[in-house]
């Protein structure tokens, strides 16, 4: 099992240098911070998590999806290690959507996205796999991988005016969740 460790919040130049790829994938130290990334970002209920955000710049994130409010339909992805990743190729069609950040707690914003993406990246057992990612779980790679460039979500954005507080972020979910149910119960 892994520990639990720190994170780094916004102000810390950590989040915005570039991390650097990973080349010695086998050792056993790099083994056990995959572990220990894997229990923070579990411990901390994100659905990703990038390793400078726990003061370690290196190409290596986490990505953990589950069904949620936002998301009823996102795909079960436990969480999975993606090392040294890229984007190969885009939608050039993007979306609009709310993202929060461990790095940044209190706030969320409206982010656009490419809805699509074609991907390469390396497992933790250093198999290099090819692949593609749509709508939440594209949504969640992107954002990761702008970490490991020294990139956070508000760089993103189109407008401060689309910034909100965690509190105020609550009252519109409940509101839609609402919504929703009057939708089912019609
Ligand atoms: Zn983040």
């Amino acid at each position: 099992m892994g520990k639990i460790l720190e994170i780094a919040e916004l102000g810390h130049p950590v989040l915005r240098e570039r991390a650097s790829e990973i080349e010695n994938l086998g050792d056993q130290e790099i083994q056990n911070f995959i572990d220990d990334l894997i229990a923070t970002a579990i411990d901390s209920n994100g659905v990703g998590i990038a390793a400078p955000q726990v003061f370690e710049p290196k190409r290596i994130f986490i990505i953990s999806s589950r069904p949620n409010v936002r998301y009823p339909n996102a795909p079960e992805m436990g969480p999975t290690a993606l090392i040294n990743p890229e984007i190969i190729s885009f939608s050039e069609e993007k979306e609009k959507d709310w993202e929060g950040c461990l790095s940044i707690p209190g706030i969320r914003g409206l982010v656009p996205r490419h809805k699509l993406i074609k991907v390469k990246y390396l497992t933790r057992d250093g198999k290099e796999v090819e692949g593609e990612f749509s709508d939440f779980i594209a949504r969640i790679f992107q954002h990761e991988l702008d970490h490991l460039n020294g990139i956070v979500f508000l760089d993103r954005m189109d407008s401060n005016k689309e910034l909100v507080t965690e509190k105020e972020y609550q009252r519109l979910i409940s509101k839609a969740m609402e919504e929703m149910d009057l939708e089912n119960e019609g």
